[in-house]
């Protein structure tokens, strides 16, 4: 690391057991493969040991380190910002996802069921999601609802102790293999669109809920469509009040936003090159024939790396100092995403031909171009660039509202397509 935090005692005895854990559960010789770039050898360790992800979310979630902000009686630590800080720097250089599989319920619906959750609720579900047990996924957007989030119509209609629910969601991330989803709904369509709305657990094997994989342009089914045809779900699954749904979302999205500000495509899987140093190694590796456009794009890219390495040491100093999460989520999450798509395009314009054409043996000029497909989504998914934009407008340079038409009109009395 080329900025070093100055951490506390604490800090560091932290920093140290963490590390002692991972040496004692990760497979033998793995931490060394890392540190010394050998990346052969990391590769040899990771099929030899069978180790997967699935196992790992299991492994990780029965210690205390997969949520160190979760209060302890619910598998946490009920501990500080800074050591989740801590925790997810070492799982990055070790190689070990952050979320693993369940990324939607230990990212999301857990810290929303930790802030908004009765306690039933916490103990039934959060300690599940940690081990990966129950995997979770977000039924929030609608064919005519997504930037404009609480426009959305699938009603919830109470019935006796139960809810009945109809309509149809989109994008929804994982919901084929999801054990519950976090449903936001509308109940009450007289009222104006932030205040009809109600957020519920779904368990998605509930009768009338269909659910159905949409492919997308990488060849694989990371979303669904979700339809709901009478889905009865009971009154103990509602999170927060009737009406408040819109309070506990912000939770989730807020949540969301930072859990995607902290991905980031990794140079080397993108480029080759050594792990000490990536970008020499790339600058050298450029044979001189090619246009020296690409090697201005690739310097540029270089300068965009250390604004993001800046901006993220700026945030986890701050936290480290016990700062909570502020507005620098959704500018990371809006860098970060574009800053993907045009590394991983020019990873396929350095690779010339290798780029768009490769045989079905190289695995690395597959994954390349799988990379460079899939970053086209990340300006979209978790709030698109623009509309982050205009918050960052709203809320961190104090500009002027955007233009609210509907504002205080009830639901029901807006136009909608
Ligand atoms: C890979 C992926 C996974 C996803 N997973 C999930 C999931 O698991 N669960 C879930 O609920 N949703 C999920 N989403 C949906 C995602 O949240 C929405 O796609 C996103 O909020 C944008 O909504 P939309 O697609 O309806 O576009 P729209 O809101 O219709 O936007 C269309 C265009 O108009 C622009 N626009 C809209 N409003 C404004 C404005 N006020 N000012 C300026 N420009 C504006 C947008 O930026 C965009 O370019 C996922 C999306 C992707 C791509």
């Amino acid at each position: 690391m080329r900025w070093e935090l100055e951490e506390s005692p604490e800090q560091v005895a932290f920093r140290r057991d963490f590390g002692n854990w991972l040496e004692k559960t990760l497979p033998q010789g793995w931490m060394q493969a890392v540190d010394n770039s050998d990346k052969n050898a990391f590769e040899k360790i990771k099929a030899e040991s069978g180790w997967n992800f699935i196992a790992w979310m299991g492994t990780i979630g029965r210690s205390l380190y997969a949520a160190p902000l979760w209060p302890k009686e619910y598998g946490g630590m009920s501990g500080e910002p800074w050591m989740q800080q801590v925790v997810r720097s070492e799982l990055a250089r070790y190689r070990l996802p952050a979320f693993g599989p369940n990324l939607l319920g230990v990212g999301l619906a857990g810290p929303t069921l930790v802030e908004h959750g009765t306690e039933e609720q916490k103990g039934r579900y959060l300690r599940k999601i940690l081990t990966g047990e129950e995997v979770w996924c977000q039924l929030f957007s609608e064919p005519g609802a997504g930037s404009d989030l609480a426009s959305l119509s699938t009603r919830a209609v109470e019935d006796g102790d139960e809810w009945v629910v109809n309509g149809q969601k989109v994008w929804t991330t994982l919901a084929q293999f999801a054990n519950f989803g976090m449903l936001l709904a509308r109940t009450d369509p007289e009222k104006p669109k932030h205040e009809g709305l109600t957020y519920f657990i779904v368990d998605m094997k509930t009768a009338g809920i269909e659910v159905r994989p949409l492919k997308q342009i990488t060849g694989s089914s990371e979303f669904n469509e979700v339809f709901f045809t009478d889905v009865r779900i009971p009154g103990a699954n509602r999170v927060g009040a009737i009406g408040d749904g819109w309070r506990v979302a912000r939770t989730t999205l807020m949540n969301e936003r930072t859990a995607l500000a902290g991905i980031s495509l990794d140079p080397v899987s993108i480029f080759g090159g050594s792990r000490r140093d990536p970008w020499t190694s790339y600058l050298a590796m450029l044979p001189a024939t090619r246009p020296a456009t690409t090697r201005q794009k690739l310097v540029q890219t270089w300068i965009e790396n250390e604004i993001k390495e800046l901006t993220a040491f700026r945030a986890n100093s701050a936290r480290m100092k016990g700062a909570q999460p502020g507005p620098e989520g959704g500018v990371n999450k809006v860098f970060n995403a574009e800053y993907n798509q045009r590394r991983s395009t020019l990873a396929i314009d350095a690779a010339g031909l290798n780029g768009v054409a490769w045989l079905p043996s190289d695995k690395d000029a597959e994954s390349r171009t799988t990379t460079f497909l899939r970053a086209r989504a990340a300006t979209i998914e978790g709030g698109t660039s623009e509309v982050l934009r205009n918050q960052m407008a709203e809320r961190i340079l104090d500009l002027p509202r955007d233009l609210e038409i509907d504002k205080g009109v009830p639901w029901s009395a807006i136009r909608r397509s």
